[in-house]
């Protein structure tokens, strides 16, 4: 599909007609010098998908959060003179996140940190027998995920051979040549190995491509091999509406500071599908008490119904509070007119990019020899299965040049984020980012591979 490519009067005027052109404004946008620019005034922040930016009442509510801890200090906990009571702090989020998630209030858990959620999910659910012990990942994952996943069969000694652990991680990946997966492969994987797999742990978007995975054949499939299925939501919560209901998704985690906006570490969370059962293998802790009886402080574990029971340790209010201005916001503004604004936007992004001169469209790229001119190719699929984000493949990839196009680009005030060794990964938030911001985005993509282009390509 060609979209024709818009002009700079028409990225001018389709923000000024844009009904959601107020949300930026909420925003703090990032000065380009601080980024390492060499130009005054705003960057052209397209790294929301790494770090999204500071929402100026998530900046109200900390400065609030600090008085009442001042003034008020434990009794915060339960009386709350801006109606946040600790204890109860992430109340008001969960609807949200429910609905962004396509689950029940009662299947979603606001706690922790990705990786750590991550954990305790596979510590309860991850039980291998000798007969079913293996899990489907992808090789491209996530290092944390990777690492995660790799690390429980070690856990399993009583279980599993020391070869059974050595083998226990089955790992789809593109096809050869190919740089997204193909969802008929990952079916096969499972099929092939369906007695032997106890897990399926898969992204519901690929943070180095952007490909959003077709999740619900996969479910299904992986239920009738009698195995689990375990999805990430780093890049899907806030990016993509999810209906994880709908799939039958068992359990999954994620992390807020990514299209949500919570700051740097900020507190994630997780889904527990209705009715899985645990087994009595449940990683307790006080959290996890039903609030009508948690400061009880008894011997007697009685959990709160659905995933909260799963929680571990008190919310983390200063981690915590940021995320609430977003939800807010995205509550107000209604999700889908977020997702196709953002949709708009990437599809502006793409039309400009596949003009420029640069462009290596798919079905002329170079063989690995012949790879020697400068340019770029845009992995990320078209719509439906990406999000805000396109991921751009600089070539000659064997010169290794993609850190000093990405380093031109800072230079003039474009903020995305490098992807060793070869990518790109530019990403506009429906949230804060405008049409001129893409019509600037592909003009400086344009600047920073001439500039490199001028200096040459080196040996
Ligand atoms: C961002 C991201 C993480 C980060 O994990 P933390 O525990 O929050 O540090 C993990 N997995 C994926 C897929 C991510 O995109």
């Amino acid at each position: 599909m060609t979209v024709n490519a818009p002009t700079k009067d028409q990225l001018k005027q389709w923000d000024e007609e844009d009904p959601l052109n107020w949300t930026r404004a909420e925003f703090e946008i990032p000065d380009a010098r601080k980024c390492g620019g060499k130009v005054d005034g705003e960057t052209v922040y397209f790294c929301g998908n790494s770090l999204g930016l500071l929402n100026k009442r998530a900046r109200q509510h900390m400065m609030e959060e600090l008085d009442v801890w001042s003034t008020s200090a434990v009794t915060g906990h339960f009386k709350h003179p801006h109606g946040r009571p600790w204890k109860t702090l992430a109340d008001p989020m969960l609807p949200v996140i429910a609905k962004l998630l396509g689950a029940k209030e009662s299947e979603c858990a606001h706690s922790s940190t990705l990786t750590t959620n991550m954990h305790t999910l596979l510590t309860t659910w991850y039980a291998p027998t000798p007969k079913r012990w293996k899990i489907v990942i992808e090789r491209g994952a996530f290092p944390s995920d990777w690492y995660a996943a790799q690390s429980h069969p070690g856990l399993h000694r009583n279980v599993l051979s020391d070869e059974q652990i050595e083998n226990a991680i089955l790992a789809v990946e593109p096809r050869e040549g190919e740089e997204l997966l193909r969802t008929v492969d990952i079916l096969k994987v499972i099929e092939d190995n369906k007695d032997e797999i106890a897990l399926v742990w898969l992204p519901m978007v690929q943070y180095y491509t952007g490909q959003v995975l077709d999740i619900a054949p996969m479910v299904k499939k992986t239920h009738e091999a009698g195995a689990l299925f375990g999805l990430d939501m780093a890049h899907g919560i806030g990016n993509i509406k999810m209906h994880l209901d709908d799939w039958g998704v068992d359990f999954a985690v994620w992390c807020t500071y990514k299209y949500l906006n919570s700051g740097p570490g900020g507190t994630g969370g997780f889904f527990i599908r209705e009715g899985l059962s645990d087994n009595g293998r449940r990683l307790a802790g006080w959290w996890g008490v039903n609030p009508k009886t948690r400061f009880d402080m008894t011997e007697e574990f009685d959990p709160t119904p659905g995933a909260q029971g799963y929680m571990q340790s008190n919310t983390g209010v200063l981690g915590s509070i940021p995320l609430l201005a977003t939800l807010e916001l995205i509550d107000k503004v209604n999700f889908d007119n977020l997702r196709a604004k953002g949709d708009r936007l990437t599809g502006a992004l793409d039309a400009l990019l596949k003009q420029s001169k640069y462009y290596i469209p798919a079905d002329k790229l170079p063989k690995e020899e012949d790879d020697t001119k400068i340019g770029f190719h845009i992995i990320t699929p078209e719509l439906p299965n990406r999000g805000s984000q396109l991921s751009l493949f600089i070539h000659p990839a064997k010169k290794g040049i993609m850190p000093r196009v990405f380093e031109k680009m800072v230079d003039r005030g474009l903020v995305g984020d490098e992807r060793f060794p070869y990518v790109i990964r530019l990403a506009p938030m429906a949230l804060y980012n405008t049409f001129q911001d893409v019509g600037r985005a592909a003009e400086i993509v344009e600047e920073a591979l001439a500039e490199v282009e001028a200096e040459g390509l080196g040996k």
